[in-house]
């Protein structure tokens, strides 16, 4: 499903897919908002190519809400307990300075992307969170004086407890701030080539040798900025991450919206923004996740419409679709070197839904390791990190998830017939002995593939609402006829 932003796609041509073997300095794989900042980091500077595989921002970041904050939720104060004060500062900084960041090159590049400034606020409804939401306050404080308050009213319709206001954040529209670094990127002769799937890096000769749609880019320098990495060893990233998928939609409000930017501090949470839209400005509500792959809340859509109709009775549907996002164990990115042993192979990853800012932070650090300069929040984001896993519950569920996964593939074997499908369903049945994913469409067509996920060899799991295959254990989706759509699996499906 497109989002609302794609619709800016129809004021661009698309960039060509590669069609001849090249040698660069630096190839980024992935056209989201990681590589194309990257890419423009180092375009003036050195030779440099982006390999997408289908559109840029063609993934999350371009079903992204688009908020440009440091405010990651209740975070801070979670930070200085884990990590400590010195960490929960840098990160804070680091953060911060990626606004400005953006905003600098919003201006520098004359990137009409809609950017306004804005408050940003968690909120609570609960009396017993507040205490949550005080401490985070006063966290906030120790770190930056005055960047955060503690506040009892706020802007959105809605009764709260009390909320910690971060001033001085921002709201853009992701595309056309893409389209505007892509562009950007072409003026210093970088390239950037759409429809192009890596399927393969392999080290040879001191060099890198990306394969994309049959020909060859070698390269000095490869970043994975894929979100989730496509290549598995040495790296390990799918033992410290798993993937949330959220629900997003659009609505026409009718009615005068709000100032700010608002998450809700429930779990799960609701994120609200507004949009301007040529005379008018809508509403989006971004929220209920749940870990890709499991049964949890399939409902999402309708949850948020009861939310916003409690707030806009007459508010009316214009977009809506899902979107995932990495989610570290530490909820930390993972920002640097890809592996101690693999020189000159760059990752970011695990931004934990809030990679607008993570994604210029990550930009910049590997933008500076490239160029061999200093970076001094390079530490902070280290991923070759391997200590410590300091969400011990998290890892403990998340390699339950991919046990049960693994087991259920061995040992459950569901009755069902093919007949007994309903139609617009998907499921796993057992034909001569081997499993088979059959999903029969509107038109009574069956698809058939093998349910088992080509990064890891997980079960899959069909999600019936969006008629695709979702991995429990690292988030991969496909297509109900077994097209891989969503990283790490980078292959599709066997077909029967
Ligand atoms: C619903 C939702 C709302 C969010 N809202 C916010 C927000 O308000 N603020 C915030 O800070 N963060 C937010 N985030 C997080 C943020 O949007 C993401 O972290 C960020 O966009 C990730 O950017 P990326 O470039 O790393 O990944 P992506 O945007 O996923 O880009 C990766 C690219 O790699 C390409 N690719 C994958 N495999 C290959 C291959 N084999 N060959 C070539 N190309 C390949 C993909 O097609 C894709 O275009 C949100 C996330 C979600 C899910």
């Amino acid at each position: 499903m497109n989002s609302y932003w794609e619709e800016e796609r129809k004021n661009h041509d698309l960039f060509e897919e590669i069609k001849e073997d090249k040698k660069v300095s630096v190839c980024i794989i992935g056209g989201g908002l990681t590589g194309l900042q990257t890419a423009y980091n180092l375009s003036d500077k050195l030779d440099v190519v982006i390999l997408e595989k289908d559109r840029i921002c063609g993934s999350t970041s371009g079903k992204t809400t688009g908020k440009i904050t440091s405010q990651h939720g209740v975070f801070y104060d979670y930070l200085i307990n884990s990590q400590s004060k010195e960490f929960a500062k840098m990160y804070l900084e680091a953060n911060e300075k990626a606004i400005q960041n953006i905003k600098d090159i919003i201006e520098k590049e004359e990137i009409e992307c809609d950017l306004e400034e804005e408050s940003s606020y968690v909120f609570t409804k609960q009396e017993t969170k507040l205490d949550m939401i005080k401490n985070e306050q006063k966290a906030v404080d120790k770190l930056q004086k005055e960047k955060s308050d503690y506040v009892k009213e706020i802007e959105l319709p809605t009764e709260i407890s009390g909320a910690i206001e971060f001033k001085n954040q921002a709201q853009f529209h992701p595309l056309k701030y893409a389209y505007g670094l892509a562009k950007a990127i072409i003026k210093n002769d970088g390239k950037i080539y759409e429809n192009t799937k890596v399927t393969d890096i392999k080290r040879e000769n001191e060099k890198y040798v990306v394969y994309a749609n049959k020909n060859k880019v070698i390269a000095d320098y490869v970043v994975l900025a894929t979100r989730y990495p496509i290549m598995n060893v040495p790296g390990y990233y799918f033992l410290k991450m798993y993937q949330s998928t959220s629900y997003a939609m659009v609505f026409d409000a009718k009615k005068k919206l709000f100032d700010g930017m608002y998450i809700s501090y429930e779990t799960p949470n609701v994120s609200f923004r507004t949009i301007r839209d040529g005379d008018r400005e809508l509403l989006l509500a971004v929220g209920y996740d749940y870990k890709t792959g499991t049964e949890e809340l399939r409902d999402g859509y309708q949850r948020l419409e009861v939310i916003v109709r409690k707030m806009y009775p007459d508010a009316e549907v214009l977009y809506k679709w899902t979107a995932e996002d990495c989610i570290s164990l530490d909820k930390i990115p993972y920002i640097g070197q890809y592996s101690s042993i693999m020189k000159n192979l760059y990752i970011a990853t695990g931004f934990n839904k809030w990679g607008v800012t993570s994604s210029n932070v990550a930009a910049n650090i590997i933008t500076d390791k490239i160029l061999q300069k200093e970076n001094k929040y390079e530490e902070i984001f280290k991923s070759t990190r391997i200590e410590p896993i300091k969400n011990r519950q998290e890892m403990g569920d998340m390699l339950k998830e991919a046990n049960k996964s693994i087991l259920l593939s061995r040992f459950k074997i569901p009755k069902e017939e093919l007949d007994n499908i309903k139609i617009g369903e998907g499921k796993i049945i057992k034909i001569d002995n081997t499993k088979v994913g059959v999903y029969k469409s509107k038109t009574g067509e069956i698809y058939k593939v093998k349910p088992i996920c080509t990064h890891l060899g997980c079960e899959l799991y069909f999600n019936n609402i969006e008629k695709i295959w979702e991995c429990p254990c690292h988030g991969s989706k496909f297509t109900y006829d077994g097209k891989s759509i969503e990283v790490p699996s980078n292959k599709d499906l066997k077909t029967f």
